[in-house]
């Protein structure tokens, strides 16, 4: 892979050493004991480990920007879709680590101006926190279902969970309100399919896209939790789970859980959370 030499294209003992220093404590943990255990000259260093501090590569088009180690703890996984020039993000974390979100976004070698979407998968802060001021960067239209769309226009700090966060959601505008059960977003001359799942909140909504021929869903959280501050239904997450499966997913980049691959892998996990008795 290629993208890694952003980080070392020197790979001199002084430049590895400052890059292990301008870590923060979480990442450290990340990267494990090894800038604790010292390394010399001599040292082979393994790129992986500078690959995953930026992003992670999931096909050629599509990436991990943000979330958990890449941006900050609190933020759900933000990943970048990027079809030729056109290019969008799928949530937006919860603002908390804007500047390394942009610069992780050029490692991928996307300018940020070529976002055209930021697709919001629900209303939850730790996906929608950042939305506000991503706007007032990026040239974005922000997406999200009609039936959330109230609650981050008006900044509800208790159905968006950002008071579970101990933080305020800032208002912002929604351009695009979807609307039924599906909607085609162009980038390009390329799809994405936006797919109302509701029940782990009534306007999340997943998205289907093709990569190099595999069928990719951005499903942020599959896992739930289920909670009547969000306006939980279980009757419609069980039914959402079932939808999700009969998409097939190659790929399943899920928002707290990682990103699952291969067909099985994708259909154990969403299975996981089905019940019995439904
Ligand atoms: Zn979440
Ligand atoms: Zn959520």
């Amino acid at each position: 892979m290629e993208l890694y030499q952003f980080a070392f294209k020197d790979r001199s003992f002084q430049t590895v050493k400052r890059f292990f220093k301008s870590l923060k404590p979480l990442e450290k943990r990340f990267y494990g004991d090894r800038p604790k255990s010292g390394f010399t000259e001599n040292t082979v260093f393994d790129s992986e480990l500078v690959l995953y501090n930026y992003m992670m590569k999931i096909t050629d088009e599509i990436f991990q920007v943000g979330g958990g180690n890449l941006t900050s703890a609190e933020d759900a996984a933000i990943y970048l879709i990027c079809f030729e020039n056109h290019c969008a993000l799928v949530d937006a974390g919860c603002g908390y680590s804007q500047n390394r979100l942009l610069q992780n976004i050029e490692k991928c070698g996307v300018n940020p101006n070529q976002i055209e979407y930021l697709l919001l998968t629900h209303c939850h802060f730790d996906h929608t926190g950042g939305a506000a001021s991503l706007k007032e960067i990026l040239p974005c239209q922000i997406v999200c279902h009609e039936s959330e769309a109230d609650f981050l226009e008006h900044g509800d700090n208790a159905v968006t969970a950002a008071g579970w966060y101990g933080a305020r959601i800032r208002p912002f505008a929604v351009d695009r309100k979807l609307t039924g059960a599906r909607e085609t977003i162009h980038l390009g001359d390329r799809t994405v399919e936006a797919i109302h799942v509701p029940g782990h909140s009534p306007g999340s909504v997943v998205y289907l896209t093709e990569s190099q021929g595999l069928n990719v869903l951005f499903g942020q959280d599959v896992h739930g939790p289920l909670h009547s501050d969000l306006l939980s239904n279980r009757k419609d997450y069980q039914a959402s789970l079932h939808l999700m499966l009969s998409l097939e997913p190659d790929i399943l980049c899920e928002g707290h859980y990682g990103v699952y691959k291969g067909k099985e892998k994708t259909a154990d996990f969403i299975r996981s959370f089905l019940r019995a008795d439904e």
